[in-house]
């Protein structure tokens, strides 16, 4: 089980001063919705909780969520929507009235709602999500975010429940074994300089190829190097002039002091190196399985 207080913790040991307080503070609410969504789901029914199954393809690359299967609790769905709304766009109407519009809504986009939760984690927009953003008067990246953060702790769950480290050691991919999302930051370990990758969606952890880049599969070292703007800072970017993509990295061997590593977190201490990989050319791209 997740040790959420932990990482509810690191919030407060973060003082780089290269950190917007008020992304943290920001992210923090969201945080907290997760983690009582989270905790939520231990009261769900055994048919309606996360589950894992397996499938023969694992061996060959295919992650173990498959879209077409997944199939998400909707009263707790609709539930997490609601909260996550209420943050972020003030709504105030009560949840029995949300529920009644975004099923009405749903209807007139000619959607349903496991459609829409599985197109915030994985899909391109669509004729639906853009008829549906429509309807909201939102935009369709903003309709991603309130749904992908909502749902989030389903995958928490569903990564959770990996308790099997050796069947992961021969993933060699790119994206996520667990839910095929691509990585939002890669963490150095050890002296060896093992390096890891932590999934966008699920969290989930997995070992790869030090000097490799996850998106191109390109391994020729001149191509692939770090951006960073000072010498001692645990955070970088690593950049592949191959496919001109990066990937935000942290090498744990410049720590000052041990902490849990909770990569969205992680990703907020660093989004002034998304910005500085941008300025170089360089693009975040989703790795393509
Ligand atoms: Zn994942
Ligand atoms: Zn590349």
């Amino acid at each position: 089980m997740t040790d959420f207080s932990n990482e509810i913790a690191v919030l407060k040991d973060i003082t780089l001063e290269y950190v917007d307080a008020a992304d943290l503070d920001r992210y923090r609410k969201i945080f907290d919705i997760q983690i009582a969504g989270f905790n939520a789901l231990d009261q769900l029914d055994a048919s309606a909780s996360p589950c894992l199954p397996e499938h023969r393809e694992f061996t060959r690359g295919v992650p173990l969520i498959r879209q077409a299967v997944l199939e998400i609790d909707a009263p707790w769905a609709t539930g997490q929507l609601y909260r996550m709304g209420e943050l972020l766009y003030g709504l105030d109407v009560s949840e029995d009235q949300f529920k009644a519009d975004l099923k009405e809504q749903l209807v007139r986009a000619g959607w349903d709602l496991n459609g829409l939760l599985v197109w915030a984690a994985y899909g391109r927009n669509n004729e639906f999500s853009r008829k549906f953003s429509d309807l909201l008067d939102l935009d369709s990246e903003d309709l991603r975010v309130w749904v992908r953060e909502s749902i989030r702790p389903w995958y928490w769950k569903l990564a959770d429940l990996q308790t099997d480290p050796v069947k992961y050691e021969e993933w060699s991919h790119g994206y996520c074994p667990i839910c095929g999302n691509s990585p939002v930051i890669a963490v150095l370990k050890e002296e060896e300089g093992f390096r890891f990758l932590s999934c966008n969606m699920c969290n989930f952890s997995w070992r790869t190829h030090r000097l490799r880049c996850g998106v191109c599969g390109n391994t020729d070292e001149k191509k692939l190097r770090y951006l960073f703007t000072e010498h001692e800072s645990p955070h970088r970017a690593h950049v592949c002039d191959g496919c001109k993509s990066y990937l935000l990295t942290i090498d744990t061997r410049k720590w000052k002091f041990e902490r849990r590593i909770y990569p969205r977190i992680e990703h907020i201490v660093m989004l002034f190196l998304d910005a500085l990989a941008q300025r170089e050319g360089f693009t975040s791209s989703p790795v393509e399985h």
